[in-house]
């Protein structure tokens, strides 16, 4: 092909434009003979995309995959965990995650999600048809969890409430009728269920401070006092109560026995409030219970409780549950934050080019992997019996430390972002406060593990 005067002057023009030395250096690196050929092949169309893409920097490039579980802890779940765990993701995902900004914003809790619990027999994972714990209950219930966390954590909340907190109350302390009657209609969610032990006056303090009381008259006992934040108590058709006896002597003296009580919300006497105003786990509707003469029959009576101890059981069953709601909040605020630095451009390129946002990734990371592989193990040592308090308690503690910690950072790598509800992270910022307080603050889980090691009980 010849060459004419014009486009002898158009290359010209176009030489003068060339940057010689750094063409030399530049041609050390590539075959710039070949470079021109492979380009002078190329169609006019794909050779406009190619120098677009140039100019804006944005020559596309295979990114790693966006994975949350970096230690692979899927890889040590038996094929069933591993279904359980991928039917939970799907639902999530696919059923939950629309649902989530809207509710949150109107206080409510979507009651569908539960038929929908029902339909994928969650459950059934956790407690046998008779009623009792299956041999992984603990494994299950942390991947169930974790999985729920890592999209919406007010969700593993409502889950736990009654999966874990109610149900866990009648398996510890209900008699074998009692289970036979409860434990079915409970695993397959035809009875919804909350757990009413925090007061408005007493949190932590509930082993020797609850003011709730009951008092035996015959074959019904009678019930008054106030119980605050019970999760699910707005919609439930039944609530644990706890609550300090009376002697049915005419002194009404405390016995300093604590009795546990299968409460239906459509007693006479029961009523309840739905606490407004919150800044965290907003889907979650939390009640404020006020029991005036509540009458409940011996048969809604707890039969195996006597005192905070057994109620100490329940607490010590679903503890592990809140570490892993640690887990999983953090895991997804992280995986929300990579994404977005993989994304978003300042400077010309993905902050996630950036030393200083990488150095935020790596620690929440670090975080997620270490909530992830303790809390495994500290449900394995559950399902085997081998679990004390303490070893609950640690893990509750610094879950929910690193979880606060990790928020904190995926809303900060968002900029202005990090605070709007459509990018998420704002929400599990505010949801890890709660789990730093609730089922033990983090002082209490703390004296519980310091007097464990240390032999002396620092408790006031
Ligand atoms: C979203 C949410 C859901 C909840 N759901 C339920 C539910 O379903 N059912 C239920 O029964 N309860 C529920 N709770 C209540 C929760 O368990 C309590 O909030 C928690 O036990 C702490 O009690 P408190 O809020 O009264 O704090 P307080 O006990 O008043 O504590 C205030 C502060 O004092 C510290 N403190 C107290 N005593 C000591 C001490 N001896 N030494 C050092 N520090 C101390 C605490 O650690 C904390 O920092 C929920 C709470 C929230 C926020």
């Amino acid at each position: 092909m010849s060459i004419g005067p014009k486009q002898m002057l158009e290359l010209g023009k176009l030489a003068k434009q060339f940057d010689f030395g750094k063409l030399a250096k530049l041609s050390q690196k590539v075959d710039l003979g070949e470079l021109m050929e492979v380009a002078s092949n190329l169609d006019a169309a794909t050779l406009k995309t190619m120098m677009k893409m140039a100019k804006a920097g944005k020559v596309e490039k295979d990114l790693p995959e966006v994975n949350g579980d970096f230690y692979d802890i899927a890889s040590t779940f038996t094929p069933e965990q591993r279904e359980f765990q991928m039917t939970i993701r799907k639902f999530m995902e696919e059923e939950v995650k629309p649902l989530i900004n809207e509710n949150y914003q109107n206080d409510t809790f979507p009651r569908e999600l539960f038929d929908k619990i029902r339909d994928l027999k969650l459950i059934d994972a956790v407690y046998t048809p008779e009623g009792e714990r299956t041999a992984d209950a603990a494994i299950m219930e942390g991947i169930a969890t974790m999985e729920m966390s890592r999209i919406d954590v007010s969700t593993a909340v409502g889950f736990g409430v009654h999966a874990g907190l109610a149900m866990g109350a009648v398996y510890v302390g209900g008699s074998e009728e009692q289970k036979a009657h409860w434990m079915p209609k409970l695993r397959n969610l035809e009875t919804i269920a909350a757990f009413g032990l925090t007061e408005p006056k007493v949190g932590s303090g509930t082993a020797g401070g609850l003011t709730t009381t009951c008092r035996r008259e015959g074959n019904t006992w009678v019930l008054n006092g106030q119980k605050k934040w019970i999760g699910n108590s707005t919609f439930a058709d039944v609530v644990i109560i706890w609550a300090r006896e009376k002697t049915i002597d005419k002194t009404h003296e405390d016995n300093g026995k604590v009795r546990g009580f299968i409460v239906e919300t459509k007693n006479i006497g029961y009523s309840v409030e739905k606490i407004m105003g919150k800044t965290a786990m907003r889907m979650v509707e939390n009640g404020l219970i006020t029991l005036t003469d509540c009458k409940v029959t011996e048969d809604h009576r707890l039969q195996n409780i006597e005192s905070f101890k057994d109620v100490a059981v329940v607490l010590r069953l679903t503890r592990a549950g809140v570490a892993w709601q640690g887990a999983g909040c953090a895991m997804g605020a992280y995986e929300i934050a990579l994404k977005y630095a993989q994304e978003r451009q300042q400077f010309g390129r993905a902050i996630g080019n950036f030393q200083l946002i990488q150095d935020k990734l790596v620690t929440m990371l670090g975080n997620v992997t270490a909530m992830q592989t303790m809390c495994l193990r500290l449900s394995h040592m559950q399902d085997e019996g081998k679990m004390a308090d303490e070893h609950a308690s640690l893990a509750k503690v610094y879950c929910a430390k690193r979880c606060r910690e990790s928020v904190a950072l995926a809303r900060d790598l968002h900029g202005g972002n990090g605070i709007l509800m459509e990018y998420d992270v704002a929400r599990f910022f505010n949801d890890a406060e709660a789990i730093y307080s609730y089922e033990g603050t983090n002082e209490m889980n703390t004296l519980v593990v310091g007097k464990a090691i240390t032999g002396f009980s620092a408790f006031v």
